[in-house]
């Protein structure tokens, strides 16, 4: 069972989200005799962005999404984007599939459902652009099966609600693959946790915060306070995993590795319209991504998306932003103040003249009305009945500021790694495309941080055994992909 008593650990992971865990198990499948500790400052895991309800569940695989697929101001469409993240996708389908095979995790329904995923514009320039990129997308394996149609009764089959009473002349198109997914990265987390509560040198420590952090001759010294009791003890570790999501960057702070100098958060608030009237939400059964607003940032796309959180459905759509100064939903309104450095005023400062846009843009987020937000919604399902949809918050991003020798600082919507040179600590930064491609950054994290054990016969053979498919094999063999994709697909029911 759990040893609450251990003073010097192998690792010590911050935060009990989607990203600690995964880390966790990933590194009990590859050495369990190591020892290691989750300190999670809330009362359960899962509770900030990974809960299912803070974030819109998507299995980001580029088959949907607008973004991944920008086009150049000579109309070219770059998908390399969309591959690598189809590609990063498979990937942790492989690992969630390796641990229902070993039994590890129970039934795979708890977290993962198939939902096909579509993209839906209005307008000529847009389809023309949906039209090019449904083409460009198929000639490559991962996205074979995507069907392009400005058939509006087609449409009507795939998403009947969206189509109801729709205007004969509205110019429409959509395209879709049907092997997309929800996932319920909180369902996920706590299948983790629950599987690392079991071990004999795993200990899962909640209402505990990390409050301190220095090197010593060990690897690391860290404070953390009960904050039931308000003791405060002190452990060591040889490698310790900043994954604390939004909060991640004051703590990176605190190590005062050199690597994490000079980078800033920008905190993003999210909102969604939800509905849970069983009579509507049987009308959708899909994830539909749109274009986002011309200068509006990536986080901001709007979609409609059927969830299925314990169990039942439900549709989500938005998000809308907001400016908000807490690292955390459940953070602190000095968060943003107190992270504001030295080294990281100038690329912050730069980014806020650099940014007005985007200032303008979340601005006007905040000052919409519920009718003004209901009319968004009625892009995607023109016959909606307010009373069948409520305003909720969701999670906090906090987008990675970071330095730039031309510009001073820049603004980045995906996520980064930092870890110091001697590989014994690393922080997650940012949060987009998230929860989908934890898998791929914890792979790429074991490389930085555990060369060595990574390059042994125990670590190739297991990591081999996982993963019978590596990430550059996915995005360019054909055959490989679909053995792999089907093997995954079978052992967590998505077929
Ligand atoms: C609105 C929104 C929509 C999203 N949609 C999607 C999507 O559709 N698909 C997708 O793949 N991803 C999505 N994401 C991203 C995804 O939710 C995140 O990338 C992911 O959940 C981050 O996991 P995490 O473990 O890093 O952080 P979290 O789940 O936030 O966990 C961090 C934990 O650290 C704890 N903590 C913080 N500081 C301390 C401390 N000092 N001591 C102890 N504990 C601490 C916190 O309490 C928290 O529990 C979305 C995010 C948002 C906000």
């Amino acid at each position: 069972m759990a040893n609450n008593n251990l003073a010097h650990l192998d690792v010590l992971l911050v935060g009990a989200g989607i990203m600690s865990s995964t880390l966790a198990v990933m590194l009990k499948e590859l050495d369990p005799s190591l020892s290691l500790e989750i300190v999670e400052q809330m009362e359960d895991g899962a509770l900030e962005s990974s809960n299912p309800w803070n974030n819109a569940g998507t299995g980001h695989a580029g088959l949907c999404e607008l973004n991944y697929t920008p086009q150049a101001a000579d109309g070219s469409i770059d998908i390399k984007k969309a591959i690598n993240i189809n590609a990063m996708f498979e990937e942790s389908k492989q690992f969630w599939a390796h641990l229902v095979e070993t039994g590890t995790f129970g039934d795979p329904d708890s977290f993962i459902h198939h939902v096909p995923h579509l993209s839906f514009v209005q307008g000529k320039d847009s389809i023309a652009f949906l039209k090019k990129r449904a083409e460009l997308l198929k000639e490559h394996h991962a996205f074979e099966k995507i069907e392009f149609t400005t058939d509006k009764s087609l449409m009507a089959q795939w998403i009947p609600l969206m189509m109801a009473e729709r205007k004969d002349d509205e110019e429409i198109a959509a395209t879709c693959i049907s092997n997309g997914t929800d996932v319920n990265f909180g369902a996920l987390t706590r299948q983790l946790l629950a599987y690392l509560d079991q071990q004999d040198t795993s200990t899962l420590s909640y209402n505990s915060k990390v409050v301190d952090l220095q090197r010593c001759a060990q690897g690391w010294q860290v404070a953390i306070k009960d904050l039931k009791s308000g003791t405060r003890r002190t452990v060591t570790a040889k490698f310790v995993f900043l994954g604390a999501g939004g909060a991640a960057l004051p703590l990176l702070q605190k190590s005062g590795i050199p690597e994490g100098k000079g980078y800033g958060g920008f905190p993003v608030s999210g909102q969604w319209l939800r509905c849970d009237n069983p009579a509507v939400v049987e009308q959708h059964q899909a994830k539909v991504y749109s274009l986002a607003a011309v200068g509006s940032p990536p986080m901001s796309v709007p979609h409609l998306d059927t969830r299925v959180i314990d169990g039942k459905k439900s549709l989500l759509f938005g998000p809308y932003a907001g400016f908000t100064t807490k690292f955390l939903k459940k953070g602190s309104f000095l968060d943003l103040p107190m992270s504001v450095r030295l080294g990281n005023i100038w690329p912050m400062l730069a980014v806020g003249r650099d940014n007005m846009d985007l200032t303008r843009y979340l601005i006007s987020e905040v000052r919409q009305s519920m009718e003004q937000r209901l009319d968004s919604l009625r892009r995607f399902y023109p016959q909606l009945d307010p009373a069948d949809w409520k305003l909720e918050i969701a999670g906090q991003r906090v987008q990675i500021i970071k330095k730039d020798e031309k510009k001073g600082g820049v603004l980045q919507f995906g996520t980064e790694l930092v870890s110091s040179a001697d590989g014994s600590l690393a922080a997650l930064l940012g949060a987009s495309p998230g929860a989908s491609v934890t898998v791929s950054i914890m792979l790429d994290l074991l490389k930085r941080c555990f060369p060595e054990q990574s390059n042994s016969a125990q670590w190739t053979e297991k990591l081999a055994a996982i993963f019978p498919a590596p990430l550059k094999e996915l995005e360019t063999n054909a055959e490989l992909y679909r053995s792999t994709q089907e093997r995954s697909d079978k052992l967590l029911n998505l077929r």
